[in-house]
């Protein structure tokens, strides 16, 4: 039995009755059968089945919203513009898939040759509770207007948002087959992995989780997508722009309540404006509201579970104990983390070197450029980096230095349907998103004709 809770109130939500070997299994049979009629389907058809799905996001948005905010707590306004962003990533793909996987003509000694993109097959996605509908919306939507059909295993802390994202599929008139939510816990993830039927796998999460089920995959000889957190720095330079640094700051590392694999973590900062930047940085943070995750005005709510609050206030303390300075909150109280700034802390302590997955900013300053590059690239993550300057030219020259899968320049780094998202070292393989997410999961098929 899975049983949800309401991180906020502490109160049972729901349980929900393990899928059996028998349910498992129709699910994966049902998946296949679907398939094979699905994958015939034309670009035309697939467009306009998924724009039905935006339609249907749109028109639930807030039942669908409220239900990740009981679940994980997040500001339920937060929760409506996920939905709406997912929503987004339906019309982008229903507009673009046919470009993204036309045939590719390439001139060679043959009469003709050419590469094809066709579609694998049921695809696996093992998806987190941070963002219960957009982590699974952004692997979903591309996997099936390439002609796959997708399975979940979502999160246990998010179950009744996992049957919804399934119902979202019903009411926009798919076939079952075409998306299914197992109710599952993780171990039994790896016997459906070694199902011949099962293609490929996609997974959002922690490393231990991405080390066991890529580790799964590659015994079967089956591609997998790790999306596995970070720990990006955002470089505030002397010449930034302050006002639009410090809000962009701020919303790097609070917004979702700091649960998100590509907020800003570490704040790095220029020895000549830290002190100024510091102090409007806390004033700031100081007027974020606190509260009722369900109440609109709401920014910070509650971690999504007591013991993920708990594992911060260790890397926390721990920080503390090594000899940083807390400016700002430090304590919790049940799932409740206060909005916490830190400063003084080095390389060799926990905060820099492990990822804060909750409202905690660490902050450290660098003298010269050259190091804030090498602080950057210390971490064992790899997902993405903010610079804040206002000389953008004398930046570009320097973007090639910077390790993680994305540089975003006056800007925090943001997932976009246009773009290609993902990391390196640590935060894993493989991109989602844009043309790059859509092509992960097809078969590339070279044509050679003489
Ligand atoms: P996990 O990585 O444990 O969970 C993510 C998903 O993986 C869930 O569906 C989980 O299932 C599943 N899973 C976990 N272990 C296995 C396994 N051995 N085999 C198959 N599936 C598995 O995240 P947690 O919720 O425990 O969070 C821990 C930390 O992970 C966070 O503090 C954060 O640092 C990081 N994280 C990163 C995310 C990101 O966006 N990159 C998102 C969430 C967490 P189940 O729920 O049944 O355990």
């Amino acid at each position: 039995m899975i049983t949800t809770l309401n991180p906020y109130t502490g109160k049972e939500l729901k349980s929900y009755q393990n899928a059996t070997d028998h349910e498992i299994e129709s699910a994966i049979s049902l998946a296949e059968t679907t398939f094979h009629h699905w994958k015939k389907t034309t670009f035309e058809e697939r467009r306009h089945h998924i724009l039905n799905v935006k339609k249907q996001l749109e028109k639930d948005k807030r039942e669908y919203a409220e239900m990740m905010t009981a679940e994980m707590g997040k500001p339920i306004s937060q929760a409506i513009a996920e939905v709406e962003k997912c929503a987004w990533l339906c019309q982008y793909y229903a507009d673009h898939a046919v470009e993204h996987l036309e045939r590719l003509v390439i001139e060679t000694d043959a009469q003709e040759s050419f590469v094809t993109f066709e579609p694998l097959g049921i695809i696996l996605a093992v998806m987190p509770w941070n963002y219960p509908f957009w982590q699974v919306f952004r692997f979903i939507i591309p996997s099936l207007m390439a002609g796959n059909v997708g399975l979940l295993k979502h999160s246990t802390s998010v179950m009744g948002s996992a049957q919804l994202i399934e119902r979202v599929f019903l009411d926009a008139g798919l076939q079952k087959g075409c998306f299914q939510n197992l109710v599952i816990a993780s171990d039994a993830v790896e016997p459906i992995i070694n199902d011949s039927r099962i293609k490929a796998v996609t997974l959002t999460g922690s490393k231990p989780a991405g080390s066991a089920v890529a580790s799964a995959a590659a015994k079967k000889i089956k591609k997998s997508v790790l999306e596995l957190g970070g720990s990006n720095a955002l470089v505030v330079l002397p010449d930034a722009d302050m006002e639009n640094t410090l809000e962009t700051c701020v919303k790097a590392r609070y917004q979702n309540t700091g649960q998100s694999c590509i907020a800003g973590k570490r704040l790095l900062l220029h020895e000549d404006i830290a002190d100024q930047f510091l102090e409007r940085f806390v004033e700031k943070v100081k007027e974020l509201t606190t509260g009722d995750p369900m109440d609109e005005n709401t920014y910070i709510g509650v971690m999504a579970r007591e013991d993920l609050a708990k594992d911060l206030q260790e890397q926390v303390n721990d920080t503390l104990d090594a000899g940083a300075k807390l400016m700002l909150g430090g304590k919790r109280d049940g799932a409740y983390f206060e909005p916490t700034i830190v400063t003084n802390v080095h390389a060799d302590m926990r905060m820099f070197k492990e990822e804060t997955f909750g409202p905690a900013m660490a902050v450290t300053t660098f003298k010269t450029f050259d190091e804030a590059v090498d602080l950057v690239n210390q971490s064992d993550f790899g997902l993405g980096v903010s610079v804040f300057t206002t000389n953008i030219d004398q930046i570009k020259p320097h973007i090639s230095r910077f390790e993680d899968g994305a540089v975003f320049i006056n800007e925090l780094v943001k997932s976009d349907p246009r773009l290609p998202f993902g990391g390196t070292k640590i935060s894993g393989y493989g991109r989602e998103l844009s043309v790059f997410g859509i092509r992960e999961f097809v078969n590339i098929k070279t044509v050679y004709i003489n």
